[in-house]
Protein backbone atom coordinates (compact mmCIF):
# COMPACT_ATOMS: atom_id res chain seq x y z
CA UNK A 1 0.00 0.00 0.00
CA UNK A 2 1.42 3.28 -0.86
CA UNK A 3 1.78 6.16 2.19
CA UNK A 4 -1.25 6.59 4.31
CA UNK A 5 -0.86 10.69 4.60
CA UNK A 6 -0.54 13.38 2.69
CA UNK A 7 2.96 14.63 3.21
CA UNK A 8 2.61 18.06 1.69
CA UNK A 9 -0.10 19.86 0.72
CA UNK A 10 -0.21 19.09 -3.17
CA UNK A 11 -1.28 15.91 -2.01
CA UNK A 12 -3.79 17.34 -0.04
CA UNK A 13 -5.83 18.61 -2.45
CA UNK A 14 -5.43 14.86 -4.61
CA UNK A 15 -6.28 12.74 -1.44
CA UNK A 16 -9.79 12.89 -0.86
CA UNK A 17 -11.96 10.32 0.96
CA UNK A 18 -10.43 7.96 3.31
CA UNK A 19 -10.79 3.86 2.75
CA UNK A 20 -12.59 3.69 5.49
CA UNK A 21 -15.41 6.68 4.44
CA UNK A 22 -15.46 5.11 1.02
CA UNK A 23 -16.22 2.24 2.20
CA UNK A 24 -18.63 2.55 4.60
CA UNK A 25 -20.81 4.94 1.53
CA UNK A 26 -20.25 2.09 -1.24
CA UNK A 27 -21.96 -0.62 1.04
CA UNK A 28 -25.05 1.02 1.83
CA UNK A 29 -25.19 1.63 -1.87
CA UNK A 30 -24.65 -1.45 -2.36
CA UNK A 31 -26.86 -2.76 0.16
CA UNK A 32 -29.98 -0.45 -0.84
CA UNK A 33 -29.14 -1.89 -4.71
CA UNK A 34 -30.06 -5.25 -3.26
CA UNK A 35 -26.32 -6.82 -3.68
CA UNK A 36 -26.16 -9.81 -0.91
CA UNK A 37 -22.76 -9.39 0.21
CA UNK A 38 -22.43 -5.76 0.37
CA UNK A 39 -19.56 -5.02 2.36
CA UNK A 40 -17.34 -7.91 0.90
CA UNK A 41 -18.06 -7.09 -2.62
CA UNK A 42 -16.92 -3.17 -1.70
CA UNK A 43 -13.78 -4.44 -0.24
CA UNK A 44 -12.67 -6.51 -3.14
CA UNK A 45 -14.15 -4.04 -5.83
CA UNK A 46 -11.73 -1.57 -3.92
CA UNK A 47 -8.88 -3.95 -3.76
CA UNK A 48 -8.96 -4.34 -7.16
CA UNK A 49 -9.05 -0.68 -8.22
CA UNK A 50 -6.21 -0.45 -5.67
CA UNK A 51 -4.16 -3.51 -6.98
CA UNK A 52 -4.08 -4.29 -3.41
CA UNK A 53 -5.05 -7.32 -1.15
CA UNK A 54 -8.41 -7.48 0.71
CA UNK A 55 -6.66 -7.86 3.89
CA UNK A 56 -4.63 -4.59 2.81
CA UNK A 57 -7.70 -2.67 2.52
CA UNK A 58 -9.20 -3.98 6.15
CA UNK A 59 -5.81 -3.19 7.96
CA UNK A 60 -5.57 0.43 6.26
CA UNK A 61 -8.87 1.89 6.57
CA UNK A 62 -7.41 5.25 6.77
CA UNK A 63 -5.59 5.20 3.65
CA UNK A 64 -6.52 8.63 1.49
CA UNK A 65 -7.45 7.72 -2.26
CA UNK A 66 -6.30 9.83 -4.97
CA UNK A 67 -8.86 11.78 -7.14
CA UNK A 68 -8.84 8.85 -10.08
CA UNK A 69 -8.77 5.99 -7.70
CA UNK A 70 -12.10 7.77 -6.16
CA UNK A 71 -13.99 8.24 -9.34
CA UNK A 72 -12.56 4.46 -10.83
CA UNK A 73 -14.11 2.87 -7.55
CA UNK A 74 -16.97 4.98 -7.82
CA UNK A 75 -17.76 3.91 -11.14
CA UNK A 76 -17.53 -0.10 -10.18
CA UNK A 77 -20.05 0.47 -7.54
CA UNK A 78 -22.60 2.25 -9.49
CA UNK A 79 -21.85 -0.75 -11.89
CA UNK A 80 -22.31 -2.89 -9.23
CA UNK A 81 -25.47 -0.78 -7.88
CA UNK A 82 -27.38 -1.65 -11.06
CA UNK A 83 -26.42 -5.27 -10.77
CA UNK A 84 -23.89 -5.73 -13.10
CA UNK A 85 -22.66 -9.29 -12.13
CA UNK A 86 -19.24 -8.47 -10.13
CA UNK A 87 -17.55 -10.95 -12.59
CA UNK A 88 -17.77 -8.99 -15.58
CA UNK A 89 -16.54 -5.42 -13.16
CA UNK A 90 -13.66 -6.96 -12.15
CA UNK A 91 -13.26 -9.16 -15.52
CA UNK A 92 -12.23 -12.42 -14.12
CA UNK A 93 -13.37 -15.76 -12.55
CA UNK A 94 -11.79 -18.38 -10.62
CA UNK A 95 -12.60 -21.94 -12.20
CA UNK A 96 -11.08 -25.05 -11.69
CA UNK A 97 -8.12 -22.95 -9.77
CA UNK A 98 -7.59 -20.89 -13.20
CA UNK A 99 -8.43 -17.48 -13.19
CA UNK A 100 -10.51 -16.99 -16.49
CA UNK A 101 -11.09 -13.97 -18.28
CA UNK A 102 -14.86 -13.38 -18.38
CA UNK A 103 -16.29 -10.71 -20.48
CA UNK A 104 -20.19 -9.95 -21.13
CA UNK A 105 -20.06 -11.91 -24.01
CA UNK A 106 -19.61 -15.13 -22.26
CA UNK A 107 -21.87 -16.66 -19.41
CA UNK A 108 -19.69 -16.31 -16.20
CA UNK A 109 -18.02 -20.00 -15.29
CA UNK A 110 -20.02 -21.70 -12.09
CA UNK A 111 -18.46 -24.12 -9.40
CA UNK A 112 -21.57 -26.59 -10.48
CA UNK A 113 -19.62 -27.31 -13.78
CA UNK A 114 -16.04 -27.89 -12.35
CA UNK A 115 -18.20 -31.22 -11.98
CA UNK A 116 -18.56 -31.59 -15.15
CA UNK A 117 -14.76 -31.38 -15.75
CA UNK A 118 -13.82 -33.67 -12.96
CA UNK A 119 -16.33 -36.18 -14.43
CA UNK A 120 -14.06 -35.55 -17.94
CA UNK A 121 -10.65 -36.13 -16.65
CA UNK A 122 -11.71 -39.41 -15.23
CA UNK A 123 -12.49 -40.95 -18.32
CA UNK A 124 -10.38 -39.71 -21.12
CA UNK A 125 -6.87 -40.54 -22.33
CA UNK A 126 -3.73 -38.81 -22.28
CA UNK A 127 -3.83 -38.17 -25.92
CA UNK A 128 -7.85 -37.20 -25.53
CA UNK A 129 -9.23 -35.30 -28.84
CA UNK A 130 -11.85 -33.52 -27.41
CA UNK A 131 -14.82 -31.09 -28.49
CA UNK A 132 -16.45 -28.55 -26.69
CA UNK A 133 -19.71 -27.77 -27.61
CA UNK A 134 -20.54 -24.12 -26.93
CA UNK A 135 -17.60 -22.97 -25.17
CA UNK A 136 -18.15 -19.47 -24.28
CA UNK A 137 -15.68 -18.49 -21.85
CA UNK A 138 -13.34 -21.63 -22.60
CA UNK A 139 -14.01 -22.71 -19.40
CA UNK A 140 -13.99 -26.39 -20.00
CA UNK A 141 -11.74 -26.43 -22.64
CA UNK A 142 -8.73 -24.63 -20.71
CA UNK A 143 -9.83 -26.57 -17.86
CA UNK A 144 -9.30 -29.84 -19.39
CA UNK A 145 -6.07 -28.56 -21.93
CA UNK A 146 -4.59 -27.67 -18.70
CA UNK A 147 -4.71 -30.62 -17.07
CA UNK A 148 -4.16 -33.21 -19.69
CA UNK A 149 -1.12 -31.61 -21.26
CA UNK A 150 -1.32 -34.10 -24.57
CA UNK A 151 -5.27 -33.32 -25.20
CA UNK A 152 -6.28 -31.65 -28.01
CA UNK A 153 -9.59 -29.29 -27.85
CA UNK A 154 -11.73 -28.38 -30.36
CA UNK A 155 -13.66 -25.49 -28.85
CA UNK A 156 -17.13 -24.64 -30.88
CA UNK A 157 -19.19 -21.31 -30.23
CA UNK A 158 -21.54 -20.00 -32.04
CA UNK A 159 -20.72 -16.30 -31.15
CA UNK A 160 -17.32 -15.18 -32.35
CA UNK A 161 -17.11 -12.69 -29.52
CA UNK A 162 -16.81 -15.69 -27.13
CA UNK A 163 -14.61 -17.59 -28.87
CA UNK A 164 -12.34 -14.41 -28.84
CA UNK A 165 -12.34 -14.64 -24.83
CA UNK A 166 -11.76 -18.60 -25.35
CA UNK A 167 -9.08 -17.69 -27.28
CA UNK A 168 -8.00 -14.93 -24.78
CA UNK A 169 -8.39 -17.98 -21.89
CA UNK A 170 -5.97 -20.26 -23.72
CA UNK A 171 -3.22 -18.35 -24.51
CA UNK A 172 -3.37 -16.88 -20.85
CA UNK A 173 -2.91 -20.30 -19.58
CA UNK A 174 -0.07 -21.61 -22.50
CA UNK A 175 -2.60 -23.93 -24.19
CA UNK A 176 -3.64 -22.02 -27.41
CA UNK A 177 -1.56 -24.48 -29.08
CA UNK A 178 -3.94 -27.51 -28.27
CA UNK A 179 -7.42 -25.26 -27.89
CA UNK A 180 -8.72 -24.67 -31.50
CA UNK A 181 -11.76 -22.73 -31.66
CA UNK A 182 -14.09 -23.03 -34.04
CA UNK A 183 -17.39 -21.35 -34.92
CA UNK A 184 -20.35 -23.08 -35.70
CA UNK A 185 -23.46 -24.26 -34.68
CA UNK A 186 -23.28 -27.27 -32.41
CA UNK A 187 -21.32 -30.08 -34.34
CA UNK A 188 -22.68 -28.78 -37.91
CA UNK A 189 -20.10 -29.01 -40.15
CA UNK A 190 -17.71 -31.95 -38.58
CA UNK A 191 -18.39 -35.19 -40.45
CA UNK A 192 -17.70 -38.92 -39.38
CA UNK A 193 -14.49 -40.07 -40.54
CA UNK A 194 -13.30 -36.74 -40.84
CA UNK A 195 -12.67 -36.50 -37.32
CA UNK A 196 -13.79 -38.72 -34.29
CA UNK A 197 -13.34 -37.61 -30.64
CA UNK A 198 -12.43 -39.68 -27.45
CA UNK A 199 -15.17 -37.18 -25.87
CA UNK A 200 -17.78 -34.73 -27.22
CA UNK A 201 -18.91 -32.24 -23.77
CA UNK A 202 -21.29 -29.48 -23.54
CA UNK A 203 -22.82 -26.67 -20.92
CA UNK A 204 -25.34 -26.24 -23.03
CA UNK A 205 -28.04 -23.57 -22.37
CA UNK A 206 -30.80 -25.17 -20.54
CA UNK A 207 -33.12 -22.81 -19.07
CA UNK A 208 -36.97 -23.22 -20.46
CA UNK A 209 -37.85 -19.86 -21.80
CA UNK A 210 -40.80 -18.95 -19.45
CA UNK A 211 -37.96 -18.48 -16.89
CA UNK A 212 -35.60 -16.26 -17.73
CA UNK A 213 -37.52 -13.29 -16.85
CA UNK A 214 -37.35 -15.31 -13.27
CA UNK A 215 -33.89 -15.26 -13.09
CA UNK A 216 -31.72 -12.66 -10.48
CA UNK A 217 -31.34 -9.57 -11.97
CA UNK A 218 -27.66 -10.49 -12.48
CA UNK A 219 -27.70 -13.71 -14.52
CA UNK A 220 -30.19 -11.88 -17.20
CA UNK A 221 -27.46 -10.11 -18.16
CA UNK A 222 -25.31 -12.56 -18.75
CA UNK A 223 -25.75 -13.80 -23.06
CA UNK A 224 -28.88 -15.39 -23.47
CA UNK A 225 -27.84 -17.57 -26.32
CA UNK A 226 -25.59 -19.43 -23.38
CA UNK A 227 -28.79 -19.21 -21.05
CA UNK A 228 -32.03 -19.81 -23.22
CA UNK A 229 -32.72 -23.94 -23.90
CA UNK A 230 -35.67 -23.08 -26.09
CA UNK A 231 -39.64 -23.74 -24.34
CA UNK A 232 -38.85 -26.80 -21.92
CA UNK A 233 -35.35 -25.63 -21.81
CA UNK A 234 -33.72 -29.10 -23.76
CA UNK A 235 -33.39 -28.37 -27.38
CA UNK A 236 -30.14 -28.19 -27.78
CA UNK A 237 -29.77 -31.61 -26.27
CA UNK A 238 -32.32 -32.93 -28.53
CA UNK A 239 -30.10 -31.77 -31.42
CA UNK A 240 -26.67 -32.63 -29.58
CA UNK A 241 -27.21 -35.93 -28.95
CA UNK A 242 -28.52 -36.77 -32.22
CA UNK A 243 -25.40 -35.21 -33.82
CA UNK A 244 -22.62 -36.46 -31.44
CA UNK A 245 -23.46 -40.28 -32.05
CA UNK A 246 -21.62 -40.21 -35.32
CA UNK A 247 -18.46 -38.62 -33.88
CA UNK A 248 -17.98 -40.22 -30.36
CA UNK A 249 -18.41 -43.10 -28.03
CA UNK A 250 -18.65 -40.95 -24.79
CA UNK A 251 -20.30 -37.65 -24.40
CA UNK A 252 -21.02 -35.55 -21.49
CA UNK A 253 -23.10 -32.48 -20.38
CA UNK A 254 -24.41 -30.51 -17.79
CA UNK A 255 -28.13 -30.19 -16.71
CA UNK A 256 -30.65 -28.09 -14.88
CA UNK A 257 -32.30 -28.61 -11.70
CA UNK A 258 -34.84 -31.43 -12.10
CA UNK A 259 -34.16 -32.18 -15.72
CA UNK A 260 -31.64 -35.31 -15.79
CA UNK A 261 -34.83 -37.97 -16.16
CA UNK A 262 -36.10 -35.99 -19.50
CA UNK A 263 -32.31 -35.70 -20.96
CA UNK A 264 -31.72 -39.08 -19.98
CA UNK A 265 -35.10 -40.02 -22.36
CA UNK A 266 -33.47 -37.85 -24.91
CA UNK A 267 -30.52 -39.37 -24.96
CA UNK A 268 -31.54 -43.09 -25.09
CA UNK A 269 -33.98 -42.15 -27.79
CA UNK A 270 -30.87 -40.79 -30.13
CA UNK A 271 -29.22 -44.58 -29.66
CA UNK A 272 -27.16 -43.36 -26.31
CA UNK A 273 -27.49 -46.97 -24.45
CA UNK A 274 -25.47 -46.34 -21.31
CA UNK A 275 -26.11 -43.52 -19.14
CA UNK A 276 -25.09 -42.56 -16.10
CA UNK A 277 -26.12 -39.24 -13.87
CA UNK A 278 -23.78 -37.46 -11.82
CA UNK A 279 -24.91 -35.31 -8.37
CA UNK A 280 -23.49 -32.08 -7.86
CA UNK A 281 -22.51 -30.77 -4.07
CA UNK A 282 -25.91 -29.89 -3.83
CA UNK A 283 -27.02 -33.61 -4.28
CA UNK A 284 -28.81 -32.31 -7.89
CA UNK A 285 -27.96 -34.81 -10.76
CA UNK A 286 -26.21 -32.16 -12.63
CA UNK A 287 -23.83 -34.58 -15.53
CA UNK A 288 -25.13 -36.73 -17.38
CA UNK A 289 -22.36 -39.63 -19.48
CA UNK A 290 -23.64 -41.45 -21.98
CA UNK A 291 -21.90 -44.19 -23.88
CA UNK A 292 -23.65 -45.52 -27.09
N1 LIG B 1 -26.06 -22.74 -14.63
C1 LIG B 1 -26.58 -21.54 -15.20
C2 LIG B 1 -27.59 -20.91 -14.26
O1 LIG B 1 -28.43 -21.59 -13.74
C3 LIG B 1 -27.24 -21.82 -16.51
C4 LIG B 1 -26.24 -22.15 -17.52
C5 LIG B 1 -26.80 -22.92 -18.63
O2 LIG B 1 -27.95 -22.74 -19.07
N2 LIG B 1 -26.01 -23.80 -19.09
O3 LIG B 1 -27.53 -19.73 -14.02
Amino acid sequence: MPPTRPKSSKWKTELINSVAEELAASIVRLRDAGVESAQLEAQLLLAHGLQCSRLDIITHPERLLSAEELSSFRDMIDRRAQRCPFAYIIGHRKFFGLQLIVTPAVLIPRPETEILVEEVLRRIPDHAIMADVGTGSGAIAVAVAVSVPKSEICAIDLSEEALSVACANAVKHGVANRVNTLQGDLLEGLFPGQIRFDVIVSNPPYIPTRDIDTLEIEVRSEPLQALDGGEDGLDIYRKLFVQALNLTDLIIVEMGTGQSMAIARIANEAGWGAIELIRDLAGIERVLVARP
